[in-house]
């Protein structure tokens, strides 16, 4: 059976390029080296998809030829005097380009799911400087890693096995035995506590308190990983230490940690509900370690503080480069969420939330994002490729963006396609169209096709292209 290796997964931002699939008679039948979702992703792809384009008539959306949908969508978007393009992190940086060229054309606003994520990261970015690197000097060099306000266990279920604690690097190794008898222990006691309870039919133990006492492990001259969240994940459970910051307190935490880097005295016990010796202690192994890195999620991004989290955690990382080798990275979600970044900043100069409409590149987050257009009202047609506004968004912009002509760009049904006045139902990108798209650390890697598409469906490139192409076609009929 023809096996196809070296395949990325288009799913999640670790971006994973060792998965082999077996095809027989181009259906994927098996999958290998994926996790759970990947595999998902590859073995599921094709159920419940629709394959022929949809256009609305008389509130219904009905079947309709593909030059037809082609001719509508090119005339929403002309008759529309602000227009957005929405999305873009599920799709290729091939479709991303064709789709920044479309709103130039078309005098509207480009966003991607940046908007939604890792914005504020971006903001800081832009202000403080980042110190980061590769996920594969990570692998190799990384002795202490800290994800923060993140459950990579659950959301990227492979970052820990391929990039860091788990991994086998040439200078580090995976911690992963260790991890299996901590776990035997757990699962003994957990065990223990069930039959107990069954057999006197009440619970005598009571809950566990979370420890705050660092393990002997923090202190060993290996590989160590510390969780830093509001509350007790899968990922916290792996990890050699977890600290448990109240909720919306982040960046207290973040300057005392600065405070305690620069040997200076904090003047209370506890920040953040976690006692000063316990981060007094972190603080000394973050210094003691050879190169220490931060992931951070959308625990630190989105909660109080926003980018100035990110900018205390950024300040954090340059203090103690003063002392030893430290990193910073943000999680990303979609597979090309960083694509799309690295696309609008090509091709615009700004990352996200580009606005075309006085004809050239305008950047203000805040006002040319599209929850704050869409909540604004401002807006009177959109187009939306890959994503999913109307699960997603707050109710009020969703409400403003489907009371205007939508078009929707995806392979699969959603409450936004479901919502649309034209549905262009395209290939998966990186099962049944080739590209490129851009992990978490910004390595560009290729999205493989693995199995031939149904005979209608176009990809986004090309779907992209032959409405940009009716756009300038009917551009120069009306003028
Ligand atoms: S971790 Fe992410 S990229 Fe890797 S196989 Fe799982 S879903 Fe795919």
């Amino acid at each position: 059976m023809p096996v196809v290796s070296q395949v990325t997964c288009p799913v999640c931002g670790s971006f994973c390029d060792d998965i082999e699939v077996i095809v027989k008679n181009n259906v994927i039948t098996d999958v290998r080296n994926a996790c759970a979702i990947g595999a998902a992703k590859f073995l599921d792809y094709a159920n419940h998809r629709s394959v022929k384009p949809l256009v609305r008539k008389n509130g219904e959306l009905v079947e309709a030829s593909l030059d037809e949908a082609i001719r509508k969508s090119a005339e929403i978007l002309i008759d529309a005097t602000y227009p957005i393009l929405y999305g873009w992190s599920s799709t290729s940086c091939e479709a991303i380009r064709v789709g920044l060229e479309l709103a130039e054309e078309v005098g509207g606003v480009i966003d991607n799911t940046s908007t939604i994520c890792h914005g504020p990261s971006i903001l800081s970015i832009q202000d403080v400087g980042i110190s980061s690197c590769t996920l594969g000097q990570l692998r190799h060099r990384a002795d202490l890693i800290v994800y923060w306000g993140c459950n990579p266990w659950s959301s990227h279920p492979r970052h820990v096995e391929r990039y860091t604690t788990f991994s086998n690097g040439r200078f580090q190794k995976s911690t992963w035995r260790a991890y299996v008898s901590r776990l035997g222990g757990i699962l003994s006691k957990k065990r223990l506590r069930r039959a107990v309870n069954l057999v006197l039919r009440r619970d005598v133990f009571a809950t566990p308190e979370i420890s705050r006492e660092l393990p002997y492990t923090m202190f060993k001259k290996k590989r160590k990983m510390v969780v830093v969240d509001v509350r007790k994940t899968h990922s916290a459970d792996v990890a050699d230490y977890f600290l448990q910051v109240e909720p919306n307190k982040d960046y207290e935490l973040l300057q005392a940690f600065r405070m305690l880097i620069a040997d200076e005295e904090l003047d209370v016990d506890r920040v953040a509900g976690v006692p000063v010796e316990t981060l007094d202690e972190i603080a000394d192994v973050m210094i003691g370690c050879k190169l220490g890195v931060i992931f951070f999620g959308l625990g630190l991004t989105m909660t109080e503080g926003k980018l100035r989290n990110i900018d205390a955690a950024i300040s954090l990382v340059r203090d103690l480069n003063r002392r030893t080798k430290f990193l910073i990275m943000p999680m990303r979600g979609h597979f090309n969420v960083a694509g799309a970044n690295v696309v609008f900043t090509w091709q615009t100069g700004y990352p996200f939330a580009v606005d075309f409409s006085q004809g050239y590149p305008q950047y203000n987050p805040g006002e040319t994002s599209v929850i704050d257009i869409l909540c604004r009202d401002e807006t009177d047609a959109a187009l939306v490729v890959a994503s999913d506004p109307v699960a997603h968004f707050p109710k009020k912009a969703a409400q403003n963006l489907v009371k205007n002509p939508l078009i929707v760009i995806d392979p699969q049904t959603t409450p936004t396609s479901l919502m649309a006045d034209v549905v262009f139902p395209s290939t998966f990108v990186g099962i049944e169209t080739e590209g490129t798209a851009y992990r978490m650390d910004h390595v560009p890697l290729p999205l493989k096709k693995i199995v031939e598409p149904p005979s209608n469906c176009l990809s986004d490139v090309e779907i992209l292209q032959r409405i940009l192409h009716e756009v300038r076609r009917l551009g120069s009929k009306r003028k």
